[in-house]
């Protein structure tokens, strides 16, 4: 099969808050950056609504038009973007190849701004159909899929921010939402625990776990098989719509073989830069961050990992012409 062959001086992997905030430092850097934008081009904040802390919008700002600024941002200063999804790394020596389905790529300095997914519980009816109930009832996207359960009674499962941010959501569609929490107090800030204690149509059920999704293709979801953690008491609630909130990935398994990471999966940085534990690679954004993951904290790492990425190459030039664009037989 026929790649299409690109060599570059940075390419960002990558195009949420980080990887967009990289890409414009390295574009006014004149240093042409490739944005390798994966499946879900905008990152997290795509499947947001209001976004109101994000400074510089006093009046908050939608999660896709705050996206859509940033690209056009980036794209204003020499940005190239590719839509592709990165199946393989070779970081064993500059430059690095990242290769994706149609393209081998090559990249005098990576940057890494993959972002995090949301995690499932890994129980019996979460699957997408036909194997579950995902996209029939079963969702990790309160913003994409709240519209489709007007009217119905629904389960949130979790206790942090998140949750609480979805299980507000929902009230403006559903009867009546039930948080389904493991333990018997929140994760969640105080702020977002206040809104969803003060709000009438949110319910909590603690110390509990859900242990199974009911209900069928043809039914949609008729209810979740709980256990109480502490009586070992098994039960069926009732719901039409089940929303798993419990925390995200990090999306590095690409790099697992050669970049140090935590047990969880975020890529371990220096303590004061972004860089790796491979010189010429560098990581911003929640791809690294289990502790801030904010809209604001991955801009600001995004910003971090193009200087440093900047500097790398003033100081470690590769000789070797580059060829921008060719074809070459794999
Ligand atoms: P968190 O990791 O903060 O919370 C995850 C929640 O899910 C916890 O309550 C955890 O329980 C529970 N959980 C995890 N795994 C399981 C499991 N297997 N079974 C049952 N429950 C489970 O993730 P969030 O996504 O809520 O938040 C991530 C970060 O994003 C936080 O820093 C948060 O502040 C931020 N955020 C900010 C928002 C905002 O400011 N508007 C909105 C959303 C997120 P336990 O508590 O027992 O560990």
């Amino acid at each position: 099969m026929t790649k299409t062959n690109i060599h570059k001086e940075v390419v960002i992997i990558g195009s949420g808050p980080a990887g967009l905030t990289a890409a414009i430092y390295s574009g006014r850097a004149n240093l042409q950056p490739l944005v390798i934008e994966g499946p879900q081009p905008g990152g997290q904040l795509m499947i947001t609504t209001d976004v109101e802390n994000y400074p510089g919008f006093a009046k908050g700002i939608m999660g896709p038009a705050l996206m859509q600024e940033f690209r056009d941002q980036a794209a204003r200063f020499g940005t190239e973007f590719l839509s592709a999804w990165v199946n393989r790394v070779d970081l064993s020596k500059r430059p690095f190849t990242l290769e994706t389905d149609e393209q081998i790529i090559q990249a005098d300095s990576l940057i890494i701004a993959s972002g995090a997914a949301a995690k499932w519980l890994g129980i019996p009816g979460e699957a997408p159909v036909p194997q579950g109930l995902g996209g029939a009832g079963v969702s990790a996207c309160a913003t994409c899929d709240g519209f489709f359960f007007r009217g119905k009674p629904l389960v949130v499962v979790g206790g942090g921010d998140t949750a609480m941010e979805e299980a507000t959501f929902l009230t403006k569609f559903a009867t009546k939402v039930t948080v389904i929490h493991r333990r018997d107090s929140l994760r969640a800030s105080k702020i977002m625990q206040d809104k969803a204690f003060r709000n009438d149509k949110i319910e909590f059920i603690w110390d509990t776990a859900v242990e199974e999704i009911l209900g069928t293709a043809e039914t949609g979801v008729t209810g979740v098989r709980i256990k109480n953690l502490k009586t070992g008491a098994e039960s069926i609630f009732p719901c039409e719509g089940v929303f798993i909130a419990i925390g995200h990935q990090p999306n590095t398994a690409v790099f697992k073989d050669w970049l140090d990471m935590d047990e969880i999966g975020y890529i371990k940085t220096d303590r004061r830069t972004t860089a790796t534990n491979i010189p010429g690679v560098f990581a911003c954004g929640d791809a690294q961050d289990a502790y801030y993951r904010q809209a604001i904290t991955a801009a600001g790492t995004g910003c971090m990992a193009s200087i440093d990425a900047e500097r790398f190459l003033d100081a470690n030039p590769i000789e070797a012409p580059q060829t921008r664009e060719a074809s070459v037989e794999v």
